[in-house]
């Protein structure tokens, strides 16, 4: 950690400490609150690991009682290079997760009919031996791809690729579409890199789209930064419809219509041309704009001078004006921004991940408008400006990497999405539905499609068919509606009770972070041999790793079919690799630094990750694109006449000023303002960052009623066909704004976090309130989507632009069953019907009552709402490029019928697949170039061999 980032352990006067000194860690003491007014002294231990409740991957330290080897409290870990010691209210709130009393604490097998909610215990033996066999029969069978891997929230770097590819599979899936697909196809397009890494400390100006203060990506992490750049002056603009904490905050609220961002952007761009405040010595060196070829125009052989009037020609329609009549922010303001950004140059920071980009219909545009505004400034890659996240995070590679795959799995990576960047997860029911294939062996892992996934009940309907998946193993901390459809449910760990090993682009640094069972390590220093550290858990809960290792020995017992290899030991030939020699070797071979670090401590690479958590490798990252390249790579290297460096074919470099530097991973090495790629696939209206109206624009709700909207374009836009129930004024709803206090559906067994926020009411303006007849807050309003409808309470609020309706994510859990299932602080019990088929009922039975268990403040629940669900009555919305699912929605609100009660909802899944029909219809499908399946340069999770990307070889 850079001593300018160091937290004081003492407070300067004040004779406290903020945190506990690293030496006094073995023996902390301090008096115990519930003995007050007595003196009683309590002995700890402390521990760190990393919080496995968002991605930030903060660090904490556990506080375990020596006297009674339990873990008492979570606080924030000072040595933790990102979180410096400070978490959010959901990192302390692991305490409430590792002693929930309705836990999952032991394997179950169903014995019922799927969804039955019979389940007995079996040990973990049987589970390695039935997933072990059938796994074993697909891969042997040439059926590798009917075995999946479903990640929800993953918390660790390439361990699980790894396992994937040493089976030899192409079924690794995640979540990503429905989070950050379309961010980050926005950022692969200019430089390879799929993700921002701002510096926002370091910055002038910050321009935030979306609440990134209180909620967004590497959320406590980036928001003290935030707040650091704003302390040394930096002044902040948000672009949200929502007046949230962040936009609160703010310099400047632009309150845009949801999609309308790009114009916006585009706008200031234009600004910041016409008025020749650009970094032209940057955007000659550092872009492709001789490859450019649009408007009838061609820049290679002409002046740059020349292709900036061309540039200036082709932006000249997206006046301020017009991104006012588009976005509702005023033009005024559109300029005055584009000027302050223009001032800060270099130190221009920015962030959008979720909001914008993951609402809406080619919200990739947005990334693409955002990042043009980083290339005019000159603001890539610089102190206080927009870095890559590649460049400021750190994935070490352990003893030995398999080959890839040699298979193309379809179901992961359909045709009709060459250019998805990842697999399109949210799809595969209807994938299944289409017969496209079968799934042997499933495991969801941390993942809840059922609830979190839009369109749940298609979902219900594939995973309780066993002709569809074959056996389905839930991996999961907490009980969940999805696990409750499965085979087998395996308790795994929270943040405290697993290792993991996570880096993240939190800041201009690159550094690692070491989860850790804390009780194991704990009772280890005590001098107990622990095997397993199901051993050391409360109940059997295991951590991945280990289970993923003894399921690959299950699979491949005798070593008979190379899979074994990859999971034996780098130090004891032949025997199964241990978690201590995973990561022991990874220390000791692959982090710069480290050892070094280790050594002068005393300590071996591993027990320095023990005792520390974390390590910071280096803050040298900024301008990596300015490296020369070495010399080693030049040797026998050739330069292509756009100024490619190619040693053997492969790119190494890029000639810039007659200088051989490393550049992006982009084919030209340079930003790519000029996307030939898109050209190649069939997009070449795209082949610029331009505006791309979302399926939520104004045009496609009047034409949904009918009205005539010249602006529609039916070959990007699908027309909303609404259900004949459907009534009332049409909206955009903005579905997917999160509460800083709550994780998904992880938290529900959190009852510190409950306690804070448990409802989801509708935001609606005032002026549409009184449109809607008068509505005030806590009037029951109905909303309908394409495909059904859900019944909540208002809340009239002015935080919330006009013509826009709002409802948070994370609340609205439920269960069929009164007593188990999902946690009761948490959820509803309802009434769940297949009223016809594909027709689906739900109704609110109950509440959130107290109730009797060993923890007593159950007893003292005083809350009743449990929230609505409302993404049940979201049908898929799959960009055609991105592959995100486009989450914002063109609904229909009205005043509740008299017979509608809170909480009511209704689905029709028939209409759902029809639907998913109409968007893939606006898709433009593979083969590209060579018969290929997807650009050989994009990024791919669990990369396959290179074969596997044409069709038919
Ligand atoms: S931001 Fe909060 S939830 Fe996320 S890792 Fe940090 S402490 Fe945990």
């Amino acid at each position: 950690m850079r001593d300018s980032d160091r937290l004081d352990f003492k407070r300067p006067g004040s004779g406290l400490s903020s945190f506990p000194p690293v030496e006094k860690w073995d023996d902390w003491v301090e008096y115990d609150p519930d003995a007050w007014p007595r003196r009683v002294a309590r002995h700890y231990q402390l521990i760190p690991t990393i919080c496995f409740n968002c991605e930030s991957a903060c660090g904490l330290l556990a506080y375990i009682d020596k006297k009674t080897g339990k873990v008492a409290k979570f606080e924030g870990n000072p040595m933790h290079p990102a979180s410096r010691g400070r978490v959010c209210a959901k990192g302390p709130a692991v305490i409430n997760q590792i002693h929930d009393p309705d836990r999952v604490l032991y394997p179950m097998k169903r014995v019922g009919p799927r969804g039955s909610g019979q389940w007995m215990r079996v040990p973990w033996q049987e589970v390695l031996e039935t997933f072990g066999a059938r796994i074993r029969k697909a891969i042997q069978d040439g059926r590798g791809e009917e075995v999946m891997y479903h990640v929800g929230r993953p918390g660790y770097d390439f361990i699980m690729e790894r396992t994937l590819q040493a089976w030899g599979i192409d079924g690794h899936n995640s979540h990503t579409n429905i989070c950050s697909s379309s961010a980050r196809l926005g950022c692969i397009l200019w430089h390879h890199a799929d993700r921002p890494s701002p510096d926002h400390a370091n910055a002038r100006f910050i321009l935030l789209l979306s609440a990134h203060l209180e909620s967004g990506h590497y959320f406590n992490p980036h928001a003290q930064r935030i707040i650091d750049g704003k302390m040394a002056g930096a002044k902040i603009a948000v672009m949200d419809p929502r007046l949230s904490n962040t936009a609160s905050m703010a310099d400047y609220w632009m309150p845009s219509y949801p999609g309308t961002e790009a114009a916006v952007l585009l706008a200031m761009a234009k600004v910041i041309l016409d008025e020749n405040r650009f970094g032209a010595s940057f955007v000659k060196n550092w872009t492709n704009w001789e490859e450019l070829e649009m408007d009838g125009f061609k820049a290679r052989g002409q002046s740059f001078e020349t292709f900036i009037d061309g540039l200036k020609r082709h932006y000249a329609h997206y006046t301020p004006e017009f991104a006012e009549k588009e976005s509702g922010v005023k033009a005024e303001t559109v300029v005055k921004v584009a000027r302050e950004i223009a001032e800060a140059g270099s130190r221009f920071a920015s962030h959008l991940w979720r909001g914008s980009a993951s609402g809406n219909l080619g919200g990739w545009q947005s990334t693409r408008a955002l990042v043009l505004l980083h290339v005019l400034t000159g603001s890539v890659a610089t102190k206080g400006g927009h870095n890559l996240n590649a460049w400021n995070k750190f994935v070490p590679k352990p003893f030995s990497v398999p080959p890839p795959q040699k298979r193309w799995n379809e179901l992961l990576y359909p045709p009709e999405w060459p250019l998805c960047t990842h697999e399109m997860s949210f799809l595969l029911p209807h994938l299944l539905k289409e017969g496209r294939g079968r799934i042997e062996a499933y495991f969801t892992r941390v993942f809840n499609p059922v609830w979190t996934y839009p369109d749940g009940f298609s979902w219900m309907e594939v995973l309780r068919d066993e002709k569809l998946v074959g056996l389905h193993a839930a991996l999961t901390p907490t009980w969940n509606e999805t696990a409750w459809y499965a085979d087998y449910v395996l308790p795994t760990g929270y943040s405290s009770e697993r290792h993991d090993l996570m880096s993240q682009e939190t800041h201009a640094s690159k550094w690692i972070g070491f989860r850790q069972p804390v009780l194991r390590v704990f009772q280890e220093k005590q001098g107990k041999k622990v095997e397993y550290t199901y051993e050391a858990n409360p109940g059997e809960v295991w951590e991945e790793d280990e289970f993923w290792i003894n399921l690959s020995w299950a699979i491949d017992p005798d070593g008979s079919m190379g899979i074994r290899q990859w999971f034996e030991s780098p130090y004891r030939p032949g025997q199964k690799i241990t978690v201590d020699e995973y990561y022991g070797w990874i220390f000791e071979n692959s982090v710069p630094g480290l050892p070094e670090a280790a050594q002068k401590e005393g300590l071996t690479p591993l027990g320095y990750m023990r005792k520390y958590g974390a390590f910071e490798v280096t803050t040298d990252v900024y301008k990596l694109n300015e490296k020369p390249v070495a010399d080693a790579d030049l040797a026998g290297s050739i330069v292509e006449s756009n100024g490619v460096i190619k040693k053997a074919g492969r790119p190494v470099g890029v000639m810039v000023d007659g200088k051989a530097l490393a550049g992006y991973n982009t084919p030209s090495r340079r930003l790519e303002v000029f996307s030939k790629t898109l050209v190649d696939w069939k997009w070449p209206e795209f082949a610029l960052p331009e505006y791309y109206r979302s399926h939520v624009h104004r045009s496609a709700q009047e034409v949904s009623i009918g009205k005539p909207a010249a602006d529609f374009d039916p070959r990007y836009m699908p027309v909303v066909d609404w259900p004949a129930h459907a009534r009332g004024e049409v909206y955009t709803l903005l579905p997917i704004f999160r509460l800083p206090t709550l994780i998904h559906t992880r938290s529900g067994n959190a009852k510190l976090l409950y306690e804070i926020a448990h409802k989801n009411p509708l935001w609606v303006n005032p002026v549409d309130a009184e449109k809607l007849g008068d509505v005030r807050t806590g009037d029951l309003l109905k909303v309908h989507t394409e495909i059904g409808y859900f019944v909540l309470h208002a809340w009239v609020t002015e935080g919330l632009a006009p013509r826009v309706v709002a409802c948070s994510h994370h609340l609205g859990r439920w269960r069929t069953h009164k007593a188990d299932q999902i946690e009761r602080l948490t959820s509803a019990w309802v009434d769940l019907q297949e009223v016809g088929k594909g027709q689906w009922k739900m109704r609110q039975k109950t509440g959130v009552e107290p109730y009797e268990s060993s923890d007593p403040d159950t007893r003292r629940i005083w809350w009743s709402d449990a929230g609505v669900h409302q993404n049940l009555t979201f049908p898929v919305h799959p960009d055609p490029l991105s592959g995100m699912h486009c989450w914002h929605q063109v609904v229909r609100v009205e005043r509740a019928d008299p017979e509608d009660r809170y909480g009511d909802i209704f689905v029709d899944t028939n209409r759902a697949h029809a639907v998913y029909q109409k968007w893939k219809a606006l898709t433009r499908p593979a083969p590209g170039p060579d018969n290929l399946r997807r650009p050989l340069w994009f990024p791919r999770v669990a990369r396959p061999a290179e074969a596997a990307y044409y069709i038919n070889k």
